[in-house]
């Protein structure tokens, strides 16, 4: 009777209030996880599964192993030793485990009852001779709910939080779900074309979303997993065909000539040989801007791998056919340094060369814009004060984006429209494996410089404790008196800033004043002005300051060929592929280099993580071990990595999904491009709302 009456009333967009079981104040709970819509709660997956074979019996757990463990309350209750804390002993049937609370006794105490059902998960320790969790997750089972005894799945759901007065856990979770799980699925409409669903041998949606809650065996749970992980990740791909279509395929830019009068000038006058690397990827960008339609090109190479060498003759193209160009880097000081290259390089060719800093006022300021609307400069070189409304082009070709990371699609976007579908041409500031790059940047074409210019020497990387420090100051000594200089690192997160800073600071206090009161050294931070930082830089490039101590990693993306050692304080608080990057700065002119790691982090994982840099010299190879240790969202920084928070997928774990949706994605963009065909309104409308936010940038014209 129930139950017919709510699949009467019942739809998707239901508020969840009004599920049977639910109830305002419950209501209220999930809407603090983001569960609001009936709908939204098929979505609320479990976080794991109990059942006989992820459940290890007490009598075959392991030291150190993470083990979920199923069994009863024999006994509880608060114990004191010289720490306060609350154990419970559960039996299994097969031995007994003891899991103990530390902190937030309050809480955990009144959750036990003796004879309870429940689960642990945790790493298991040995303590007193006895297998024991400390702080484990843990969760009440219900009567009947036994997975050894009855072999069934049990889902187990995260508790919602947020509320004090009513909590949900997964038991109560998992009863709602169960009276309407049927009812709801029985809503939910299959969106994926069946050519999709078939290629991919997926389960169907309806049948995926009851699987994963309550599902009938171990194998078809696998199906419903992966099923739901395409979703994720075919709608992600999805966005990037529909952006590229949008800004490549539909669009109709500039065909420039390839060869010309000024491109063959400069390379004539090039002071090396280009790489056979850098040959490649010039000719798959010239036969890009030959072509009409608009290039979306990545380039991923190494630190030293000279990209902006190739981001200046591309220019050339553009400039030599006629156009305007320009070069947008991340910071004042990358600005700076591509403007005097670019100087030297277009020197004695007439190309016009401004630089438009973020802090420029009255009648300079006024004079750059103009020459960049009647078309008077060719070439311009700044940072995001390039997206500014007021900056307007004659006939802007062709636009380089350094460091990507640093920049968003919008970003991306706001050079674009400054110009009639200019060519774009993205570098990376660290590069990622082709795998991943194929998964995130899909809506790009990608090239590679897959090696390094000829005589780059190998820079010494060290490990050191801080016991060695001295040792290291007088070797640097001994540098500064031979006329080389250094850069030292101290370490600075967003979160600790202000912590990290005044430790810098004090240090260089002690540096100049006590250590090296004979040299010359320099602050800086990212707290100075766009000035200060400008007269540091200009004090160490040209050879007046012997030592750099800098917080700001951004910053020292620059060329100083005489800095020879690299001193990195507190090593392990950077991430691997940042400290490679930093590597790469040094060892840049003829003499030996070194780069010095301290670090006194006495964990495993620390000096396996540093280890790599002593092992690896190639940045694809630690951008990957990176990656696999800190995950994507650390690795790339929270800021712009555009990765959607999937539920599920993973995107270095699940690549070979991600793979299968783009290429579905993007055939179903080649038939459909703007998923106008009647067959697939479903699956638009779901993509619209996923992604509401990021279309905005897209013409879906
Ligand atoms: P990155 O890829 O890190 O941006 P850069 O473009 O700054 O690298 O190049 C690093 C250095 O290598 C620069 O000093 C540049 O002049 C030099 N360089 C670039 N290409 C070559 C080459 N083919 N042969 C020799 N030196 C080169
Ligand atoms: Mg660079």
């Amino acid at each position: 009777m129930r139950n017919e009456n709510l699949s009467a009333e019942l739809n998707l967009s239901t508020p969840i209030q009004y599920l049977s079981g639910i109830g305002p104040k419950r209501g209220e709970a999930f809407a603090s996880t983001g569960v609001h819509t009936a709908g939204d709660l098929l979505y609320y997956y479990p976080r794991r599964y109990l059942d006989r074979r992820s459940i290890t019996p007490i009598e075959e757990l392991e030291k150190d192993n993470l083990s979920t463990v199923v069994g009863e309350v024999v006994s509880f209750g608060l114990e004191r030793g010289r720490r306060r804390r609350f154990k419970i002993l559960l039996d299994d049937g097969t031995g007994i485990l003891a899991c103990t609370w530390f902190n937030g006794i309050r809480f955990v105490q009144k959750r036990f009852k003796e004879n309870q059902l429940i689960a642990v998960h945790s790493k298991v320790g040995i303590y007193a001779n006895q297998f024991t969790m400390i702080h484990p997750e843990f969760d009440i089972l219900g009567s009947g709910q036994d997975p050894l005894k009855t072999g069934a799945i049990i889902p187990v759901y995260p508790s919602t939080d947020g509320l004090k007065k009513v909590r949900l856990d997964s038991n109560g979770i998992l009863k709602i779900i169960k009276n309407s799980v049927a009812a709801l699925t029985g809503l939910v409409k299959e969106y994926l074309p069946h050519n999709t669903i078939d290629e991919n041998n997926l389960l169907n949606l309806p049948e995926a979303l009851k699987q994963i809650h309550f599902a009938d065996d171990g194998d078809i749970l696998q199906k419903a997993i992966f099923r739901l992980k395409f979703d994720e990740l075919f709608f992600y791909q999805l966005l990037l065909a529909v952006r590229k279509h949008s800004t490549k395929k539909s669009r109709i830019g500039i065909k420039f000539k390839s060869k010309n009068e000024l491109l063959s000038s400069v390379f004539k006058s090039l002071p090396f040989e280009l790489t056979d690397s850098q040959k490649k990827v010039m000719g798959d960008i010239r036969k890009d801007m030959s072509e009409s339609s608009p290039m979306q090109r990545l380039l991923q190479g190494d630190v030293g791998s000279g990209k902006t060498v190739v981001a200046f003759l591309a220019s050339a193209i553009a400039i030599g056919s006629g156009y305007q160009a320009a070069i947008m880097a991340p910071t004042e000081i990358l600005s700076d340094q591509h403007f005097q290259n670019a100087v030297k390089f277009f020197k004695d060719t007439g190309v016009k060369i401004v630089q438009l800093k973020g802090g420029l006022t009255g009648t300079k300021r006024k004079t750059i814009f103009q020459s960049l609307s009647n078309g008077e400069s060719d070439l311009v070189i700044g940072t995001h004060a390039l997206l500014y409304d007021e900056v307007q082009f004659k006939n802007l070709g062709f636009a380089v984006i350094d460091e990507q990371h640093r920049f968003g699609v919008e970003q991306r976007a706001g050079l674009m429209i400054k110009g009639v579908n200019p060519d774009i041409l993205i570098m990376s500031a660290t590069p990622i494996p082709r795998s991943l790059a194929m998964s995130i940047y899909a809506d790009l074409d990608v090239s590679y410089l897959t090696e390094m210019p000829a005589g780059r020497r190998k820079v010494r990387t060290e490990l050191r404790s801080a016991v060695n420090r001295h040792k290291i100051y007088e070797f640097l000594k001994g540098r500064f008196k031979a006329g080389e200089q250094a850069f030292i690192l101290y370490p600075l997160i967003e979160e600790s800033e202000k912590i990290d800073l005044q430790a810098a600071v004090k240090a260089f206090d002690n540096l100049e004043n006590k250590i090296f009161p004979e040299f010359n050294l320099a602050l800086l931070h990212g707290r100075m002005s766009a000035e200060e930082k400008e007269t540091v830089m200009n004090g160490f490039s040209n050879g007046n300051v012997d030592a750099l101590i800098t917080t700001t990693v951004i910053e020292v993306g620059i060329d100083i060929p005489n800095a020879t050692v690299m001193l990195v304080e507190n090593a392990e608080r950077f991430g691997l592929s940042q400290l490679h990057q930093l590597r790469g700065r040094i060892g840049r002119g003829g003499n030996k280099s070194y780069f010095i790691m301290i670090s006194d982090s006495k964990g495993a994982a620390a000096q396996r993580r540093l280890n790599v840099l002593m092992e690896s010299n190639d940045g694809f190879v630690i951008a990957q071990e990176d990656l696999k240790q800190r995950g994507y969202g650390d690795f790339f920084g929270k800021r712009q990595h555009g990765i959607p928070d999937f539920k599920l997928a993973d995107i270095i774990e699940d690549a070979h999904i991600a793979k299968d949706a783009r290429t579905s994605a993007f055939n179903l963009t080649e038939e459909d491009p703007h998923l106008r065909k009647p067959e697939n309104r479903l699956l638009r409308d779901r993509f619209m709302s996923s992604y509401s936010d990021r279309l905005k940038f897209i013409e879906t014209g």
